[in-house]
């Protein structure tokens, strides 16, 4: 049964797939770096009646009538992003971090212009230049990458040597840091420095750790970059979305290539829940909870490298671990290795490790991250049997029964770890919502 309090009754088959969705969110281990388990409240407010209103444009200035609730609601989230990070402008509305990087771009920048981003083989985004992306075909993109692999550890960081060479040579209007899959923190100010030098400016994507961020356990590039973008859904623990900072003399620019230039009408039910998700990351125990993801990343590297795995730039300052699965299991591919843990329970996705000699749809790495189950109340103990489960799976992957006996451990654990164990909100307002703060995340 859905626990939506009845209000998809009406229809069985959404309903059925919804309580499908929410019983493998519970029952599974979410290792997904970029994923996270929000609160109650934040489902509630995505869930509102919000989302019946057009609302193009921005507070004070709509094209459509009726926008007082909306104007509200906006300037709250806009008001708690800016206390939150700490900047002069905030821009709420993209509706994924993928949009706000376009926005950022169509802001700043001419078709053709030069950009200098992360390589994507080596933990850049899609929207840093992927030929894939409108981003490659509008812009002309040049990649800096890390340095190669030392056997201590020391290397596979950003090579900033090269960063600045290519900056000096590309003349670039704009640097892009910031990455997908990378497990060390990034300072700012470097990338400042060799922006100055070359007259260039500075974007910092930190849709990774823009929660770590808020959490203050991770450098803030605000105040050092140009322009900020994130998404609202990875470790800040909001709803799906995207949101854009910059000081005052961008923000018209910003705020026009978002809408008209790149939206129409902004989600408002999901920017109530980005102001959701501010209040949330404002409180101190948001401090708390960021910590606690670093430890448990640190947790589960720390045994994972005991189980035989090298991991990627030698371990983890964040909420990432790059796992390279070579050492473990040459024959053991990305892609084979995603699907064995599915079975056994344990999600996480495949990803290219640097200079990986295999391609991106098989690879030779898995990334793993900890702000979903260190929300679900998971602990540095619960992280290093995490580790050990998956090196069992893996290890007997060919064994039918041993692998039963791992995903009944792994259901066995998870039902200590429920993120959801109160009502949820259904699909309005006044839906079973009794209790909806209470009993969760915060029990380790
Ligand atoms: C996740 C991510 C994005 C894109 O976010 P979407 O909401 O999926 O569009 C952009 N940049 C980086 C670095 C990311 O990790």
């Amino acid at each position: 049964m859905s626990r939506a309090g009845g209000f998809l009754d009406g229809d069985p088959e959404v309903a059925s797939l919804l309580a499908s969705e929410l019983e493998r969110q519970r029952t599974t281990i979410q290792l997904i770096a970029s994923e996270n388990f929000t609160s109650p409240a934040v489902l509630a407010a995505s869930a509102s009646v919000l989302t019946n209103k057009y609302a193009e444009g921005y507070p004070g200035r709509r094209y459509y009538g009726g926008n007082e609730v909306a104007d509200e609601v906006e300037d709250l989230a806009r008001r708690r992003a800016c206390a939150l990070f700490g900047a002069d402008h905030a821009n709420v509305q993209p509706h994924a971090g993928a949009s706000a990087n376009l926005a950022a771009y169509q802001a700043l920048l001419q078709p053709g212009d030069t950009i200098l981003a992360m390589r994507l083989d080596q933990g850049g985004h899609l929207t840093h230049g992927s030929p894939v992306s409108v981003t490659g075909a509008t812009y002309r993109f040049v990649a800096y990458g890390v340095t190669p692999a030392a056997p201590d550890g020391s290397g596979e960081r950003i090579d900033l040597d090269q960063l600045r060479e290519l900056a000096r040579r590309e003349r670039p209007q704009l640097i892009v840091a910031g990455a997908t899959a990378y497990t060390r923190q990034i300072d700012p100010r470097p990338f400042r420095e060799i922006a100055d030098e070359v007259g260039a400016r500075l974007m910092f994507d930190v849709a990774h750790p823009a929660g770590l961020i808020a959490a203050g356990v991770h450098p803030s590039p605000v105040g050092i970059a140009d322009v900020v973008t994130f998404t609202t859904h990875k470790t800040l623990r909001g709803p799906r979305g995207g949101a854009i900072l910059c000081g005052e003399e961008l923000a018209k620019k910003i705020d026009a290539a978002v809408f008209p230039g790149l939206q129409g009408g902004p989600l408002e039910h999901t920017i109530a829940a980005k102001a959701v998700a501010f209040g949330e990351a404002a409180r101190p125990e948001f401090k708390a909870y960021g910590a606690r993801i670093l430890e448990n990343a640190a947790a589960l590297a720390e045994r994972l490298a005991e189980e035989g795995f090298r991991l990627v730039a030698g371990g983890t300052e964040n909420h990432t671990v790059l796992v390279d699965l070579r050492d473990f299991d040459p024959d053991l591919p990305g892609k084979a290795a995603q699907e064995v843990l599915d079975r056994a329970g344990i999600t996480c996705n495949r990803n290219q490790i640097p200079y990986d000699p295999r391609s991106p749809f098989v690879t030779s790495g898995l990334r793993l991250g900890t702000p979903a189950e260190t929300t679900a109340g998971m602990g540095q103990a619960e992280m290093a049997q995490v580790a050990s489960l998956l090196a069992r799976a893996l290890r007997e992957r060919a064994d039918e029964e041993a692998l039963a006996k791992v995903r009944a451990e792994v259901r066995e654990l998870c039902a200590a770890f429920d993120p959801y164990p109160g009502a949820l909100p259904g699909v309005t307002p006044g839906g079973a919502d009794v209790g909806l703060a209470e009993g969760r995340g915060e029990r380790a």
